[in-house]
């Protein structure tokens, strides 16, 4: 079953002699379940392939289907409605809200779309990515692991279609980013999450099912 689609999608910035190609056209399958990642050298075009997945960013051209539904064919509330009920995004650099503590941080999409959360499987995530007692505490007040932990689980809670990641260990060192990474999978596993991961790093890229490869703009197949 096919999640993500796109179809000769692709994206050019700036014209003429400034004109650069950064994703030639690809037609990606992105496959329910599975632990997806992206990797490529800097400049590649990860960063502009991800945007466009996550309907952050319109291509040149081409289509980007999401669950069947041509997400550029959307007008721009429907589609900011579609990407958080849907897709879950981590980036590099959390992204959490500091006045707020951690569970507010985690409920926060979940209450924006007037859902009731889903408690049992709330306690699971949070289990599962070994958070449960930092609920009362404010970001600043978490290691950076612990803080892409939380994100993580932010982006679970509205259980998407899709989760995104770009670079999520940027901001880590090493070991940390290992840890951080084995516990997206272990979650990934336990809830039949789909994960499309950005990185530059094969070992991280390693912990991928499948694994898509963007060189110069060009998805290899
Ligand atoms: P990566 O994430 O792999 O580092 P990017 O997708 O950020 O690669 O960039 C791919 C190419 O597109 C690079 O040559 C970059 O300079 C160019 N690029 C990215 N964003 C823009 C932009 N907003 N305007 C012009 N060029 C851009
Ligand atoms: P950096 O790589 O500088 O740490 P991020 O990875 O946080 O930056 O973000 C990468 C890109 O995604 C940026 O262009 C940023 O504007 C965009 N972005 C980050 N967070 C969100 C969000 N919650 N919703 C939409 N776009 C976002």
């Amino acid at each position: 079953e096919i999640v993500l689609q796109t179809v000769q999608a692709e994206k050019v910035y700036g014209k003429g002699e400034l004109e650069t190609r950064a994703l030639k056209p690809a037609d990606i399958e992105i496959e329910k379940g599975v632990f997806h990642a992206i990797i490529g050298k800097s400049g590649s075009g990860k960063s502009t392939l991800l945007h466009i997945l996550g309907g952050l960013d319109k291509p040149s051209g081409g289509k980007v289907y999401l669950e069947g539904q041509s997400m550029f064919d959307l007008k721009e509330k429907e589609l900011a409605l579609l990407r958080r009920r849907r897709i879950g995004f981590v980036f590099q650099s959390f992204n959490l809200l500091s006045e707020h503590t951690v569970l507010e941080n985690i409920l926060m999409p979940v209450h924006l779309d007037k859902k009731k959360e889903d408690r049992a499987y709330l306690e699971k995530v949070l289990r599962t990515l070994d958070i449960t007692n930092k609920l009362p505490y404010y970001p600043d007040e978490l290691s950076g692991g612990e803080r892409q932990r939380v994100a993580i689980a932010r982006a679970l809670a509205t259980k998407p279609a899709i989760l995104l990641a770009d670079e999520p260990t940027g901001n880590l060192d090493e070991n940390t980013g290992k840890e951080v990474i084995s516990l997206l999978k272990q979650s990934a596993k336990e809830f039949g999450q789909t994960v499309v991961l950005v990185t530059h790093d094969m070992e991280i890229a390693a912990n991928a099912e499948r694994v898509i490869t963007i060189s110069n703009g060009e998805v290899l197949k």
